[in-house]
């Protein structure tokens, strides 16, 4: 571990006040020893320059994916105090309400004994790729009822199930969403791309279960062993990071204007009373439910092709839960014994939030919500359950995958994408993507080991594991 991070509970370590000048509160990261020694430098600085915003509460937080980002780390949960807090577009990520979603299926292994075909299918409906646009186009104001109303404005238009918004976070709608603050660049980028994976490390994979850990809670969520679900993610595509980036010009000027004392550019804020913070917050929501209409659209695809492929029906495929992993948003917490509304930033993190919370559906109030946590195309995903832990700990948070330990570059410099896919398929799992250099850059040695990040946070108690899901095969971006 870096000198000067000291253990203080289970995979529990403290960046003190001082690491960088001017922290407001300790930093503190979840790991374990092995983790720890991959910890990058910038990550554990950038973590501890987040610690010196106006009106931190508690701690900045680093999870065990933890990785250099821009500004803020990437594995990173900071809240913020109505009054004297701030938002910052570095603290959600330029991909905004990047996130995850798992679909049960009534199939199983013995269903999916030509998987070429099926991933060729799959590949063929679904638009992957930097540019890639679907076969829906949404303007005027088609679009701005999509900006405002999220996944549910999607499913009326008969792309979803009655229940699937309910199954997202937050209803799969942001109410503070104003699509009037959406810039017409961003707009335009928006119009042809909903229903469209995008690039990279965007994915649709089918998985198996592979084990269940806990089988009430699996049972609650909807899953058994050995059966088929697909997991999905991806993210509001150009719209969200055109929005990120017209944002940054104004947070750079409001810093500035408010005498906000930043130790890094790319930390530029606004106070969350301001009219800058505001307005960010109202474009971020548009893109957030932009980006839950994607997903939906992208389930919608995979439902219809499956019903036609396999005979089996469309709501035969119900949502398990979609989970948002680059986003901030108003949230209760309680802050020294007293409930308190405060802005959590998750960049590259997700909500936990443990039995008995309002906002989860009825059927997971008990158990706590679904956490969905992808690990790479060739290792383990996780499905796991929020606790009373990362409640009173970490602000309902946890990690988001396993995270990369490796650039692209030096993917791209070190692996053939050929030889990538082909050691896969001695694994039985079939990849498809547009670019050979887009299957090097995304091989499972460029992540942590995903069972190691998912221990750790079952084991801090920030969540517990319910099921492994192993990959079949996968369509990249
Ligand atoms: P991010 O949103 O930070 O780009 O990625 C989220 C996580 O997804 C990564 O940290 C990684 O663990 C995981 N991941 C990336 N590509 C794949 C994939 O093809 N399949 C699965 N199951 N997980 C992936
Ligand atoms: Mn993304
Ligand atoms: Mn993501």
């Amino acid at each position: 571990m870096l000198s000067g991070i000291t253990l203080t509970g289970i995979h529990e370590w403290e960046v003190p006040l001082g690491y960088v000048p001017d922290m407001r509160v300790s930093g503190r990261l979840f790991l374990s020893e092995t983790l720890g020694e991959a910890l990058e430098e910038g990550a554990a600085r950038q973590l501890a320059n987040v610690a010196t915003l106006p009106g931190i509460i508690g701690h900045s937080f680093g999870m065990p994916d933890i990785h250099w980002g821009y500004g803020f780390p990437i594995g990173g949960v900071a809240a913020f105090s109505e009054d004297e807090g701030i938002i910052s577009p570095g603290g959600v990520g330029f991909d905004i309400n990047c996130g995850v979603r798992l679909i049960a299926t009534p199939l199983t292994l013995g269903d999916l004994t030509d998987r070429t075909s099926i991933i060729t299918e799959l590949f063929k409906k679904i638009p992957t790729g930097v540019g890639s646009k679907g076969s829906l186009r949404f303007s005027g104001s088609a679009l701005d009822e999509l900006l405002g109303r999220g996944s549910a404005y999607v499913i009326e238009e008969g792309l979803g199930l009655p229940d699937d918004a309910l199954l997202c976070e937050e209803n799969g709608h942001m109410k503070d969403a104003d699509p009037d603050l959406v810039s017409e660049k961003a707009r335009k980028r928006g119009e042809p791309q909903c229903g469209t994976l995008g690039s990279g490390n965007h994915f649709l994979e089918l998985q198996v279960v592979s084990k269940i850990h806990d089988p009430l809670t699996a049972q609650a969520f909807g899953i058994t062993e050995g059966s088929i679900c697909c997991m999905i993610h991806c993210g509001s595509r150009g719209l969200g990071h055109q929005v990120c980036t017209d944002h940054i010009r104004n947070m750079e000027k409001a810093s500035k204007r408010y005498g906000i004392r930043l130790p890094d550019r790319q930390l530029a804020c606004a106070p969350l009373t301001s009219s800058e913070g505001q307005n960010y917050f109202g474009a971020m929501a548009a893109a957030a439910n932009y980006a839950w209409a994607n997903r939906q659209i992208i389930t919608h695809d995979l439902r219809t092709l499956f019903e036609s492929l396999f005979r089996i029906d469309y709501n035969e495929m119900p949502l398990i839960y979609d989970v948002a992993h680059n986003i901030a948003k108003w949230e209760e917490h309680i802050v020294s014994g007293k409930t308190q509304r405060v802005c959590v930033h998750r960049k590259g993190a997700t909500r936990a939030f443990g039995p008995g919370r309002a906002e989860l559906p009825g059927k997971y109030r008990d158990t706590g919500q679904p956490v969905i946590i992808p690990g790479s195309m060739g290792t383990a995903s996780f499905l796991l359950a929020g606790t009373e832990t990362a409640m009173q700990k970490t602000f309902g948070s946890t990690c988001h995958g396993a995270g990369r330990v490796g650039s692209r570059k030096a993917a791209k410099k070190a692996l053939r994408g050929s030889e990538v896919s082909a050691d896969l398929k001695k694994q039985g799992i079939i990849v498809m993507a547009p670019s050979g250099d887009a299957i090097a850059e995304e091989a499972p040695s460029m992540y942590k080991p995903s069972e190691e990040v998912v221990r750790v946070v079952d084991e801090a108690g920030l969540s517990r594991i319910i099921a492994t899901l192993m990959p079949l095969g996968v369509i990249k971006g």
